[in-house]
């Protein structure tokens, strides 16, 4: 008789722990997961597919403008909140039942419920222990926000898909990923909306000219936009919200959504029951093969707290699968993750920033385009398109791209490929562009900014 129930139990069964379920069983490895909630986790839930679902919906009123300069009629728009909210539900029930699909045609059992550890090879779910040779840790994790006078009227990215009706005010705080998506997916549907921001400028660690650019824009299509600014209290009359800033001025909204980060969701998780080290954000502290200090618990994704990306727990849950069912161990290279912002306009980015590049002492040329896209010279939109090269002046390398405007994500996509392989600014330059596409400027920039 086997010594355990499983060889691999699974916490979570978000964008990590399905992936790494799946593996897995895929090696041959008896498998359960437990999920207390939706098949799918934040991203196919409550994030990057709800989230850019709404981003979609968002840019409908720009393509109405830009549609008279072609010489088109449209007639008076309007927004249905509550259909785009239910057909955006149905896409997500329909993702939640193709993730069940995957398990168990991976043959991977699923367990419903809250998931606890009761010590390194035994978990409990609804009373029930289960034991197994490893568990995996994929809990994900949740958004964090202040405490202070009235803080208890805002709400998070999660309460934002599921508003009932669309604010016409809005005051976003944060100039994180979600803050700066949020802003432009609520200001795209019409609400008069606010950003505000603690510190100088926004997106802290992106590329500077990433954050100036965007902010110009954000600013050109009229969010109100304030930075070194910050909520001190709130108070509720009927349907607004009052809130009064840091230096006494009070502004008010329907909504207020805070976008301040997110915390692992370790709490309560019983890791302590197994002498699993965590930080003291509740991060599970991981070795390169994302082995937790417990010899039979590995950690994964967003409850590690380094980039919170759906495509790096989908990566961890692969490596775990290969290091403990493959033979194969696997470490993960996270240099030169690219990234995109879905805000308005898009920012991408692969590699390293200008900042960091000086960092680390390369010796840096930049190479930097700001232009009007074609489709702009009809329509009379004042939007800019940035695209940023660095490169090392020793090896020739780029070490990062970075890019503000339409699209950005699917163009740094294809970049990242080439920085991932090292190429030079000499085979960007022997690239034949294809044109016209804003993306040919990244095979075309000769003249060195700096
Ligand atoms: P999750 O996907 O969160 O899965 C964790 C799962 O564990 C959840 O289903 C949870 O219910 C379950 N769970 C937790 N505790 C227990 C327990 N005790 N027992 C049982 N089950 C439990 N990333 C991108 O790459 N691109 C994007 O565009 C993007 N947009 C985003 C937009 C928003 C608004 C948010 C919030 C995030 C976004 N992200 C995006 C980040 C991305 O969603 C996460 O990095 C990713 O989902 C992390 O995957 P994970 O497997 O670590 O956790
Ligand atoms: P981020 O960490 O990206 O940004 C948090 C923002 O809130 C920062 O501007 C931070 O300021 C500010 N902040 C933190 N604490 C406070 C506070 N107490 N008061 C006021 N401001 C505060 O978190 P998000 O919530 O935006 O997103 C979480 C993560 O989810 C992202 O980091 C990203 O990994 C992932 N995500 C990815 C997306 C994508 O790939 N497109 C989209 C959405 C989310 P400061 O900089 O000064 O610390």
């Amino acid at each position: 008789m086997a010594q355990y129930d499983y060889d691999l139990f699974t916490i979570g069964a978000g964008s990590g722990g399905v992936r790494g379920s799946r593996v897995a069983a895929a090696f041959g490895a008896k498998v359960a997961v437990a999920e207390e909630s939706a098949l799918g986790g934040t991203c196919v839930n409550v994030g990057c597919i709800p989230k850019k679902l709404l981003v979609y919906a968002s840019h409908y009123l720009d393509d109405f403008r830009d549609a008279a300069g072609f010489g088109w009629t449209v007639g008076p728009q309007s927004i249905n909140w509550a259909k785009l909210i239910a057909n955006k539900d149905n896409e997500i029930h329909r993702l939640n039942g193709v993730y069940r699909k995957l398990l168990d045609d991976a043959g991977v059992e699923i367990i419903e419920g809250r998931a606890q550890v009761l010590d390194p090879h035994t978990i409990g779910v609804n009373g029930k222990r289960y034991t197994a040779k490893y568990i995996l840790i994929a809990v994900g994790s949740w958004p964090s926000i202040p405490t202070f006078p009235g803080s208890e009227h805002v709400i998070t990215s999660n309460e934002a898909f599921y508003l009932p009706e669309l604010p016409s005010k809005v005051i976003v705080v944060g100039g994180g990923y979600i803050g700066v998506e949020f802003a432009g997916i609520f200001h795209g549907l019409g609400a008069e909306t606010a950003q505000l921001y603690r510190g100088e400028l926004f997106l802290r660690g992106f590329d500077n000219d990433i954050r100036l650019t965007l902010a110009d824009e954000m600013l050109k299509r009229g969010i109100d936009l304030r930075f070194k600014t910050d909520i001190a209290k709130i108070e509720k009359h009927g349907d607004i919200l009052n809130a009064t800033l840091i230096d006494g001025s009070v502004i008010n909204a329907n909504q207020i959504l805070y976008a301040t980060g997110r915390v692992p969701k370790t709490r309560d998780l019983g890791l302590e029951n197994a002498g699993v080290e965590l930080r003291q954000s509740g991060a599970v502290v991981v070795d390169p093969y994302l082995r937790s200090s417990v010899e039979s618990i590995y950690a994964i994704g967003d409850c590690t707290d380094r980039l919170m990306l759906t495509p790096v727990a989908i990566a961890e849950g692969t490596a775990v699968a290969n290091t403990l069912f493959n033979n194969r161990p696997i470490m993960l290279d996270y240099e030169n993750v690219a990234t995109a912002i879905f805000s308005a306009p898009n920012c991408g980015t692969v590699g390293l920033t200008e900042e960091q590049a000086h960092r680390r002492e390369f010796e840096v040329d930049i190479y930097m385009s700001s232009f009007r896209p074609l489709r702009h010279t009809m329509t009379g939109s004042a939007e800019k398109t940035m695209m940023k090269l660095v490169v090392d002046r020793a090896s020739d390398r780029v070490l990062g791209c970075h890019m503000v405007g339409p699209d950005a994500g699917e163009i740094i996509q294809g970049l990242a490929v080439a920085v991932n392989c090292g190429a030079t600014k000499t085979q960007f330059d022997t690239t034949i562009g294809i044109h016209p596409t804003a993306a040919e400027e990244f095979v075309t920039m000769r003249t060195k900014t700096r």
